[in-house]
């Protein structure tokens, strides 16, 4: 096993050329696998800074061999019959947005500009190098030149978007969104979900192709009753919208702790008429409009924003009535929990949450009989399928299994 010392090594010796020349990592370096260039710390320790520092401080991290390093370097969507194909297998809308698709081209165009082939890297897969400066530039300044809220949003979730697709093709499987070599989907078992029941899954862009998102688990689970909609892409959000309004305001519930007048719980919610036992003796499931829950994923302090955007939209199409939300109310934290703390027990993931959610609702007479805790069950173990998928990940590529704790940790 040879050993890369990567952005967490503080100590190299001056001048720095990628090789490490600390007496305790020579053996490590004199790797032939490893040349200069390969080792990018965050910042460089100079021989005087070294002195004041003990060696025992170094942090290594073990990786098997040079694909570890070519795997966080995806190389970007070649043409557009891919882009479409990957598009409509993550959002289930036919069109690629025109903004994403025009700041797509900007992008690609740096790499003619430059004369450097685009290159992502790090955690979130971001393009990295001298063509990530100016695309970030170049941006921001756009940005800076919005002049509304709304447009700076659309602006934000397309370029979230934009990058994320140009830097995960290649890398990521497309369904599971796992890097190619820990893909899960042949382990993934799928379950369905009552005909009658839809799952929107409220995405933030900064969770879209991210890898430990458990939002991406209900569609991979249940198909196509759990739609994608990511916050700030009109194509989605319109779609979505056009849908809720059909179903009509009281087919419809977000699933967040409001705190405020707007809050049930699922034991009081009453279920839409010919949802109740005596009438479903007379009325055919398929006559009914469908029961519609939003999931909202994302960190817990954008979930906030999101709900409230929602809420205004609501307002704005049922006359100031507002959306309701359910709160729920979980006993034990999901399988997740070692490997992305969850703040709490009510601040849960967003499968884990779609799972408490159909549980709790297969205790009410209204939503009794349709297999909602058999779905759940389903659900708990995508979660745990992914679960196990990221901690091969982490052992693969020789990161600790558990992470510490966090103040405002993921929802999603
Ligand atoms: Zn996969």
């Amino acid at each position: 096993m040879s050993f890369l010392v990567r952005q967490r090594c503080l100590f190299v010796s001056r001048p720095f050329c990628g090789i490490l020349r600390l007496p305790r990592c020579a053996s490590f370096c004199s790797s032939p696998k490893w040349g200069e260039g390969v080792v990018t710390p965050s910042f460089v320790m100079t021989d005087e800074k070294m002195k004041r520092r003990p060696f025992r401080k170094v942090e290594m991290r073990a990786v098997q061999s040079e694909a570890e390093l070519l795997e966080e370097t995806p190389i970007g969507v070649k043409d557009e019959e891919t882009l479409v194909r990957m598009w409509q297998g993550f959002g289930r809308t036919e069109e690629v947005p025109v903004l994403v698709k025009k700041l797509m081209e900007n992008t690609k165009a740096l790499e003619a500009e430059l004369g450097e082939e685009l290159k992502f890297g790090g955690p979130r897969g971001s393009l990295k190098g001298e063509a990530g400066k100016t695309e970030d530039r170049r941006h921001r300044a756009f940005y800076h030149t919005l002049s509304d809220s709304e447009s700076k949003l659309q602006f934000f979730a397309a370029r979230q978007v934009a990058c994320r697709i140009l830097g995960s093709h290649g890398y990521l499987c497309e369904h599971c969104w796992l890097p190619t070599q820990d893909c899960m989907c042949e382990a993934l078992v799928k379950g369905s979900l009552w005909q009658n029941m839809r799952l929107w899954v409220y995405m933030h862009p900064k969770d879209f192709l991210r890898k430990n998102n458990t939002g991406k688990l209900l569609w991979q689970a249940l198909g196509d009753q759990v739609q994608l909609c990511v916050c700030g892409i009109p194509l989605h959000e319109d779609a979505m919208w056009a849908a809720l309004q059909q179903a009509g305001r009281d087919h419809v519930w977000c699933v967040y702790p409001a705190k405020n007048e707007h809050e049930i719980t699922v034991s009081k919610l009453s279920a839409p008429q010919g949802y109740n036992e005596e009438a479903r003796e007379t009325t055919e499931d398929c006559q009914l409009q469908p029961l519609n829950f939003i999931m909202i994923d994302g960190t817990w302090s954008n979930s906030k924003a999101m709900v409230s955007r929602l809420q205004e939209r609501a307002s704005a199409v049922w006359e100031g009535r507002g959306m309701p939300c359910l709160a729920l109310s979980p006993d034990e934290f999901s399988s997740i929990h070692g490997l992305r703390p969850q703040p709490s027990m009510e601040k849960t993931c967003t499968a884990a949450a779609a799972g408490q959610l159909l549980r709790e609702l297969n205790q009410t007479s209204a939503f009794a009989g349709h297999d909602l805790d058999l779905t759940a069950d389903t659900i708990d173990e995508a979660v745990d399928c992914l679960s196990e998928a990221l901690v091969g990940r982490r052992r693969r590529v020789g990161r600790p299994v558990t992470r510490s704790r966090r103040r405002d940790y993921q929802s999603n």
